[in-house]
């Protein structure tokens, strides 16, 4: 089945290490906006089948409810949303009220995702975020008490100024606020933003790479112990509360994003929309179109992307069924190479069945550069 992906590229400031897209809120841009999505949705529908949908950004909670309401129904009217459909909003704590939870729940929205990224208010302040740590807490009550009973957080590592005891300290703050997900991300310090600068001019310093290591490894082992289960690199869950969204990311799945920069894959053809928000606005009132590079991949492609994102997943790849499926012989195509991962305890292979150990994970880069 389909996911659906809509990009809400808004949001109250900019965080110093952003490299999404998104702008400044803007209530003018954002109506004309809306707008526009639901036309787009409209043309790209097919009533082909779709099993979730997922409001990513940005900041989608900027939304009015009554908006997100009018997108889920235009998703509605144009797919054939199966009738258990996961609805994720993402959301920044600071923007939730019991009332405006309460209508992106009638709406239909039944699951949420919080960038939360640290509970250390100095950790926080150095990203440029909004919220406080007693805030995260507080909007997720708050989501409870609403009746939502499928929450997911993120949460950052490798945070300027932040030790390994600092960070497992959020690990532990975030397993005792009970989400039913995690997303842990390494900090990605790029030499373009603002944040690179910051640590520059206030001297803030990370961790060394084996600091790194370590509150990677040992987070995912602290989760573990809490009842979290890794299914993927970045991400753990509570027995069967994995993204089901994001999944079809990971396992060879078919797409389709909406909004500006938004990338899509149906069977076999990849495309993305116009980045920039005005653009993709003017475009769809203009009824020109938005989807730009649009190609069909070849055979060699496509099972390059399904080893390197399948084997993101903890279960890895079943070595038999990817090689009937693009009709090659996978090992034979990339066994020497992944040889000497296997050798260095980054790979385990059982049978058919290859897959990252921990350490794996955390050099995947090395290892899927193999298929590239
Ligand atoms: S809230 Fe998220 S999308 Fe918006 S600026 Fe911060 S990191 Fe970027």
């Amino acid at each position: 089945m389909l996911g659906l992906y809509v990009h809400i590229p808004f949001c109250s400031a900019i965080c110093n290490y952003c490299n999404f897209n998104r702008g400044l809120f803007d209530v003018g841009l954002k109506e004309q906006y809306v707008a526009a999505l639901l036309r787009e949705i409209a043309s790209q529908g097919d009533g082909s089948p779709a099993d979730t949908i997922y409001f990513g950004g940005g900041t989608p909670s900027l939304l009015e409810p009554v908006e997100v309401g009018a997108i889920i129904s235009a998703c509605r009217r144009a797919f054939s949303l199966a009738p258990e459909v996961e609805i994720t909003l993402e959301g920044n704590p600071e923007t939730v009220t019991p009332e405006r939870l309460a209508a992106f729940r009638a709406a239909g929205v039944n699951r949420l995702s919080f960038g939360v990224q640290s509970f250390r208010d100095g950790e926080l302040k150095r990203l440029g975020r909004l919220h406080s740590a007693e805030r995260a807490v507080e909007a997720i009550g708050l989501a409870r008490a609403e009746g939502f009973d499928n929450i997911s957080l993120d949460l950052m590592m490798w945070l300027p100024g932040q030790d390994v005891a600092q960070w497992l300290g959020s690990v532990e703050d975030a397993i005792r606020v009970g989400p039913e997900h995690m997303s842990l991300y390494i900090l990605e310090v790029y030499p373009h933003l603002p944040l690179k600068q910051d640590i520059d001019r206030f001297g803030w310093s990370q961790e060394s790479d084996e600091g790194v290591a370590d509150m990677y490894e040992t987070a995912m082992a602290k989760l573990e112990s809490a009842g979290f289960e890794q299914y993927e690199i970045s991400n753990v869950c509570r027995s069967g509360r994995q993204s089901r969204h994001n999944i079809k990311y990971w396992t060879d799945g078919n797409w389709l994003g909406f909004g500006p920069g938004a990338h899509s894959t149906w069977q076999g053809t990849r495309w993305r929309t116009v980045a920039s928000t005005e653009d993709y606005v003017q475009r769809i009132h203009a009824g020109l179109p938005v989807a730009v590079d649009r190609r069909h991949l070849s055979n060699e492609e496509r099972l390059g992307d399904a080893l390197f994102t399948g084997l993101r997943m903890r279960d890895g790849i079943d070595l038999e069924v990817l090689s009937t499926r693009y009709g090659v012989d996978v090992w034979h195509r990339f066994g020497v190479r992944l040889a000497p991962h296997l050798d260095a305890g980054l790979l385990l292979r059982q049978d058919e069945r290859l897959w990252l150990t921990r350490k794996g994970m955390l050099l995947a880069n090395e290892v899927m550069s193999v298929f590239v």
